[in-house]
């Protein structure tokens, strides 16, 4: 372990764990491939951090992004919803099920907040700040502010999708953010692993391994 694995980052700073989630798991039912392979690596960049905000992706069964909501479709298609272009998914966390479950394997006693998404069935909901109408918000920004974060790293699962909406979204809202790669896996549909990369580039969004993460 370098001195960077063990330094400690500072009051300011905050790690967003996306979604480690069973079903994002292999053996899970909208499986990122080689997705259980964060789990050490985000339980030992959370051992850095004071304060950590997992979420979870947290559907009503017959969601609207499921394929089985829709006559006719299949996962991984794309249909014009209200808000825009919508992937439709396996049905795949649904509230109090296993598959919701974080992976067992998850070790973060010391989160401080769960942010629960996808909960409205007409809307999906990739990043943890806004619902893909990109402007329904979850809160969290609110919370953010008013706890005085200025740095936000994210990690998790996946990283084209939800990822990459919460990195472009706590962007936006004018937070310094950064992607600690190797704590992400993609699923790459149709090419969205090298959008995201494009988008993180454009935006100014660092993607490091975690080694390359000095003191806060
Ligand atoms: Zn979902």
């Amino acid at each position: 372990m370098s001195a960077n694995e063990t330094a400690t980052f500072g009051d300011n700073d905050v790690l967003i764990v996306v979604d480690v989630q069973n079903d994002f798991c292999p053996g899970g039912a909208l499986a990122v491939p080689r997705g259980d392979e964060v789990v050490p690596i985000v339980n030992r960049m959370a051992a850095r951090f004071r304060n950590v905000v997992l979420t979870q992706d947290w559907h009503p069964r017959n969601h609207s992004s499921f394929a089985s909501s829709h006559p006719g479709r299949q996962p991984f298609e794309t249909i014009a919803a209200a808000y825009g272009p919508q992937v439709l998914w396996p049905d795949h966390c649904v509230q109090a099920t296993a598959g919701a479950a974080f992976h067992s394997g998850l070790q973060v006693p010391h989160a401080g907040l769960i942010v629960r998404k996808g909960m409205e069935r007409g809307i999906d909901s990739y990043s943890a700040f806004y619902e893909n109408d990109r402007k329904t918000p979850t809160g969290l920004v609110g919370y953010l502010r008013e706890r005085g974060f200025t740095r936000v790293f994210l990690a998790g699962l996946a990283l084209d999708f939800c990822v990459r909406y919460s990195a472009e979204d706590a962007r936006r809202e004018g937070f310094a953010v950064f992607v600690v790669e190797d704590g992400c896996r993609g699923i790459d549909i149709g090419g969205s692993l090298a959008a995201a990369r494009e988008s993180f580039a454009a935006l100014g969004i660092p993607c490091l391994q975690m080694r390359e993460f000095a003191a806060g």
